[in-house]
């Protein structure tokens, strides 16, 4: 085959179909200011440097600032020392590794669970879970607003999917009555924190739901675990534990490491092992993360006070701004178009801050965003010091 050379262009001489193609989706991208690009940052704690210039950051996940704790660290180096770096194999063929096992029976009893199972990453649990659950036969139901893996993994189990408005339970429940007895099965799947607005899903409403229709709840508690409900998660955050039977996460935000897990019955835990693609055809975890990831629940088990830290600032900063009381350590601060968020958060910097603009397709049109990130290290004065900037630079007052 011969490759098809394209004549002049902007961007120089002749152009492969392939590249001219790569190019004329990046500009189109730029004219409306949704090209992105990552930015190496170098993290110095809550610092970050960043074009030669040191930024206080309030865009990390790391809530609990677990991925630089020595504590954490040194589980890591020592597990490194003595078992090596990667996994060298699926978990079904010789990647399988005691320190799997023990993560997964500390995130069990975390969650209160039978079992676990632990993953690669977060966005592969849900893309693996998903469709060892439900297929072209069955009914699921998603949170509009739910978080891109969650929408991947739908999409692949190819279930008849139906999205219904933020939160909106009326709308799931209409769902439900309109779609259900047609289906032999259904999976309603939502963020338990949403990752860009830090709101809670309803998981008791929710969880209800799904008993009245005999429909699965899968909650995706990735801001959760570490910050709300002692340490535990969003099912544990009011009151009665929420009777959610699918309780994934990640081991990339709270935790500080890497990889994603699933909590729930030991068949369900049991199927996931032999039927989730993403854990049988891709490598284990690199044992190290699972010594820091234990080395982390460790430490979320033992300090309850540390853990409260990230909501506790999240508060502090919407009180000093009059905005909504937090559920999570999440704040957004919605400003509409891509370029108002962008101009945001060049302002901000200038006063020695780093928050990321949120933009589409991360968010809906139209609700470009700041998104506050509190981490339990954040001192307060910092804290009141963003707020004042907040109020002088973005909203004018
Ligand atoms: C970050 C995130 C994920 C993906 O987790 P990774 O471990 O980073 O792949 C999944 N769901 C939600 C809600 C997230 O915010």
């Amino acid at each position: 085959m011969v490759l098809r050379p394209l004549g002049p262009n902007p961007h120089g001489p002749a152009m492969h179909s392939l590249d001219e193609f790569a190019c004329e989706k990046l500009t189109a991208l730029e004219r409306v200011q949704l090209r992105r690009m990552p930015v190496v940052t170098a993290r110095q704690g809550i610092y970050v440097d960043r074009a030669g210039r040191r930024l206080l950051s309030f865009s990390s996940n790391d809530y609990l600032n677990l991925s630089q704790h020595p504590a954490i660290i040194n589980a890591a180096v020592e597990a490194t020392k003595r078992h090596g770096v990667g996994a060298g194999a699926s978990r079904l063929v010789t990647g399988n590794h005691p320190l799997h096992i023990e993560l997964e029976r500390r995130l069990a009893r975390l969650k209160a669970t039978a079992a676990a199972c632990v993953f690669g990453s977060g966005y592969l649990a849900n893309t693996g879970i998903i469709p060892a659950l439900v297929g072209p036969d069955d009914l699921l139901l998603i949170d509009e607003l739910s978080h891109a893996c969650l929408h991947a993994g739908a999409k692949l189990s190819g279930a008849a999917i139906h999205r219904y408005r933020h939160c909106d339970m009326a709308r799931a429940q209409a769902l439900l009555v309109q779609y259900r007895a047609a289906h032999p099965r259904a999976l309603i799947v939502t963020d338990a924190v949403f990752s860009m607005d830090g709101d809670s899903a309803p998981l008791h409403d929710l969880a209800e739901l799904a008993q009245q229709y005999d429909a699965w709840l899968l909650a995706d508690d990735a801001h959760g675990l570490g910050v709300v409900g002692g340490g535990r998660g969003s099912s544990f955050a009011n009151g009665e534990p929420a009777n959610v039977p699918l309780q994934m996460g990640t081991l990339s935000k709270a935790i500080g490491a890497y990889g994603g897990y699933l909590c729930a019955s030991q068949p369900v835990i049991d199927l996931m092992r032999t039927r989730a693609r993403t854990f049988i055809y891709s490598t284990g975890l690199p044992p190290l993360v699972a010594a820091a990831a234990i080395a982390a629940v460790d430490l979320i088990e033992r300090e309850p006070d540390y853990v409260g830290e990230p909501l506790r600032k999240a508060r502090l900063f919407a009180r000093a701004l009059n905005l909504p009381e937090p559920q999570s350590a999440i704040v957004p601060l919605i400003l509409g178009e891509a370029d108002a968020a962008l101009a945001a958060a060049q302002a901000l910097e200038e006063d020695g801050f780093l928050v990321v603009a949120i933009r589409p397709p991360t968010v809906p049109r139209g609700t470009a965003r700041l998104r506050f990130a509190f981490t339990a290290q954040h001192p307060d004065t910092d804290v009141e010091r963003l707020a004042a900037s907040v109020r002088r630079r973005v909203l004018g007052c």
